[in-house]
């Protein structure tokens, strides 16, 4: 059985072939620039890569440039489109009503356009790829995988936030979670190395990349998590500001003179590691400014340590307990010091890395903890494509 894995953005659309025999990427590409100039698809299979350099007006365009590509002689890997067993959508947000990884028909369709208000970024590119895949793939089913699904047990009194409860009954302002999928791989397999059932564990998992989030996982099930209403909540994150004084936003406001689009960008685009460090948004960049004396880029990484180790330190008193601290995505992967910040000083929880084991390589899955530490810290390169293969392919008929 064949899965075909697509992630919509903006101007962008990723896609995965994954044969679900063994887990193999058959083929994977990136098609740039949708609805710009300088459209290009870049399609890879086995150790090959070919690029397309072509105008790509819309995310169908795109899609049909991406089958194409899947289906030719020369850079192919399937020979029909009857191969592919079902098509797996990355959706950020599943609102209230989709909790779980759902079957697409119109209704779902109908719903996801409703809930563009409480997700206006990743709801219409969403659509857009749901729309050209129905359109272009009719007799294969569509799965949309939501970013949100794993946090659909989240307690009340850990969503709703303390505004008039009437802003979450009219506009369904609440927290939600997102980077759940990524999450959910990672303590799957964090139970999967410890070699116990997920149900007896308390696992934190920190996925920190350009966007981060942590999240509590207690017995398989994500209990509390940093994100909220939008991806803004939380972690300082590369340009994002993390969670602050909400005051400040209207102060901000009046005193640049920025209206409420300014102001969002503001603290989307400008703020964060990028906006403490005025280096740059990269962790690599901002380390290596700190090296040579930059105080603002100390700064940057200092109040990301910090908030990390906050987050974590909450959680641990959420659960009652850590068996596994789990760091994954671009910097939780690859920054060695930055996870020994982070587990300096945690010995009181049981956590203890060995600073050798942890100067480790990227791809590598690994428990970096001392032989006498009471908490398992692992690194574990997330795969979301593949997790969402794995949800869509229980919507297969044999
Ligand atoms: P992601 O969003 O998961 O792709 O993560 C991207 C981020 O990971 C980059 O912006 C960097 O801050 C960080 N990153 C990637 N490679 C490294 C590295 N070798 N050392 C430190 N940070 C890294």
């Amino acid at each position: 059985m064949k899965i075909l894995v697509l992630n919509a953005g903006s101007s962008s659309l990723k896609y995965q072939l994954f044969n679900m025999n063994n887990g193999d990427v058959l083929a994977k590409g990136l098609c740039e620039c949708i609805g710009g100039k300088g459209g290009s698809v870049t399609h890879k299979y086995a150790d090959n890569k070919h690029v397309i350099e072509t105008e790509l007006e819309d995310h169908e365009k795109a899609l049909s440039i991406v089958l194409d590509m899947l289906l030719s002689d020369e850079h192919g890997v399937i020979s029909s489109i009857d191969e592919i067993g079902a098509v797996g959508h990355r959706v950020a947000h599943g609102g209230e009503k989709l909790k779980a990884s759902s079957l697409i028909d119109d209704e779902v369709v109908k719903y996801l356009e409703g809930i563009v208000p409480i997700n206006p970024l990743h709801g219409p590119p969403a659509i857009k790829g749901i729309t050209a895949c129905r359109r272009l793939m009719s007799s294969v089913p569509q799965v949309a995988v939501f970013d949100t699904s794993f946090y659909s047990q989240m307690e009340d009194f850990r969503t709703i936030y303390p505004i008039p409860y009437e802003l979450y009954t009219k506009y369904q302002i609440r927290r939600y979670g997102f980077h759940g999928t990524s999450h959910r791989y990672v303590a799957a397999k964090a139970a999967e190395l410890l070699n116990k059932p997920i149900e007896e564990l308390k696992i934190v998992t920190c996925h920190l990349g350009n966007g981060s989030s942590i999240t509590a996982v207690d017995k398989g099930i994500a209990i509390d998590t940093s994100m909220g209403f939008t991806p803004q909540e939380g972690l300082p994150m590369g340009t994002r500001s993390g969670s602050i004084d909400p005051t400040v936003i209207p102060y901000i406001m009046k005193a640049e003179n920025l209206s409420p689009d300014e102001v969002e960008d503001l603290l989307n685009r400008k703020s964060g590691l990028l906006g403490i460090s005025g280096v740059s948004n990269d962790c690599r960049q901002i380390a290596e400014a700190a090296e040579n004396g930059n105080y603002r880029a100390k700064l940057a990484q200092k109040i990301l340590v910090n908030s990390i180790k906050k987050i974590i330190g909450s959680y641990v008193a959420e659960l009652n307990g850590i068996d596994a601290l789990v760091f994954t995505a671009g910097i939780g992967e690859n920054d060695a010091a930055l996870r020994e910040a982070v587990c300096e000083d945690m010995d009181f929880f049981g956590i203890k890395i060995d600073k050798e084991l942890n100067k480790t390589l990227r791809g590598a899955q690994k428990d970096i903890s001392t032989a006498d530490a009471k908490v398992k810290t692992m690194i574990i390169p997330t795969n979301e494509e593949y997790m969402i293969a794995l949800d869509t392919l229980k919507f297969c008929k044999e």
